[in-house]
């Protein structure tokens, strides 16, 4: 038996071929799985009694099994998922003005082993499957259908969660697929989806011409000395590298690379960090994403005060660089950047 939401619909269609159906069923097994919501193959009406007892006979439709929701005091909504195996993931579900962003996990961990974020302290256990991906954002949207909430209010993505997810490429480009598939999937407008990377470099290349998501890199330091103390993979692909994979990233005109920079009081908080910053950003088509530090048990690191945080984006403002400080949410309920830790151990 395998989990149907592993297929993307392109091998679905190659799949019922090959058992002698037609391949556009591909197109309305995919509708009512991600825009119906079917929960078994039999409620798929229009497909014939045989093609539903082949589906039956080979694949299943999950739901993950939802051990834990807990709800910020600003609507934010943090999913405890428990994997087949025992693991457990976290996906978080964000109110915007009007709409819902989704933060999606593709690791069970992460190895990056940067030394501000709680994800990394666990280690890392292993990549996410396609179907396991997938279906963090159908089960979200099938909450807000309980809800009585149109699903498609939730219209923007970011892979932020737990994991790096160009360290799990090929389940990640797979899920892609089936979340931007505009006619039968789950008809994400590609300039709603962003994937962020602590910065993989031939990866980086790679998503520009496999796909039409945005791009965020975690940047968080101007020189490489700071970046290496704060973010091992440095020491790999250090800044100068990064950037250069950067210009080398396909997108459309307007489009532009997020940077998002953690403010860390006392590392990277400076009058001349943030100069060097706008000079380093310079020759890309760059955003900046300040995000002031989120303290948690396991770090010594400080969060910089209000002045200083609003110091800091002044300069990149005055030289002419688009920034912003991101509004973390979800902090009282550890939903916030960096804040991601699942129980790592896997119970029976
Ligand atoms: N591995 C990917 C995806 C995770 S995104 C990446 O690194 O981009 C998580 C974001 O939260 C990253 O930009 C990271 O720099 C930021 N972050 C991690 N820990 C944080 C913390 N304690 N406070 C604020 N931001 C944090």
């Amino acid at each position: 038996m395998e989990n149907i939401q592993d297929y993307t619909r392109e091998e679905l269609s190659k799949w019922l071929e090959s058992k002698g159906s037609r391949s556009f069923r591909a197109g309305q097994i995919f509708k009512w799985i991600y825009l119906k919501q079917a929960q078994s193959f039999d409620e798929m009406t229009d497909l014939g009694k045989d093609l539903r007892c082949l589906l039956t006979e080979n694949f299943y439709l999950f739901r993950l099994d939802l051990e834990d929701k807990q709800v910020s005091s600003d609507t934010t909504e943090k999913f405890l998922f428990r994997l087949a195996d025992g693991h457990h993931i976290e996906t978080v579900l964000i109110p915007e003005k009007d709409h819902f962003t989704l933060c999606v996990s593709t690791q069970v961990g992460c190895a990056m082993d940067c030394k501000f974020c709680l994800t990394a302290k666990g280690g890392f256990k292993r990549n996410l499957t396609v179907a396991e991906i997938i279906a963090q954002v159908r089960d979200a949207r099938f909450f807000l259908v309980q809800k009585k909430i149109d699903p498609l209010n939730l219209s923007n993505i970011v892979f932020m969660g737990m994991g790096e997810p160009l360290a799990n490429y090929d389940n990640l480009i797979k899920s892609l697929a089936i979340i931007l598939d505009t006619d039968y999937g789950m008809k994400f407008a590609a300039r709603r989806v962003t994937v962020s990377t602590s910065g993989l470099v031939p990866k980086i290349v790679q998503l520009g011409l496999d796909t039409d998501v945005n791009l965020a890199v975690s940047l968080n330091a101007i020189d490489d000395k700071t970046r290496s103390g704060l973010m091992p993979i440095n020491e790999k692909y250090p800044i100068a590298a990064l950037l250069s994979a950067c210009q080398k990233f396909t997108m459309k005109p307007r489009n532009k690379i997020t940077f998002e920079y953690i403010l860390i009081k006392g590392i990277n908080d400076s009058r001349e960090d943030a100069l060097k910053l706008v000079k380093l950003l310079a020759p890309i088509r760059a955003k900046v994403n300040l995000i002031p530090f989120n303290e948690h048990e396991e770090s010594t690191f400080k969060r910089p005060g209000h002045k200083q945080i609003l110091e800091f984006l002044q300069i990149l403002l005055d030289n002419d660089m688009t920034a912003m400080t991101r509004k973390s949410k979800g902090a009282d309920i550890s939903a916030a950047c960096g804040q991601l830790k699942a129980k790592l151990v896997a119970t029976p």
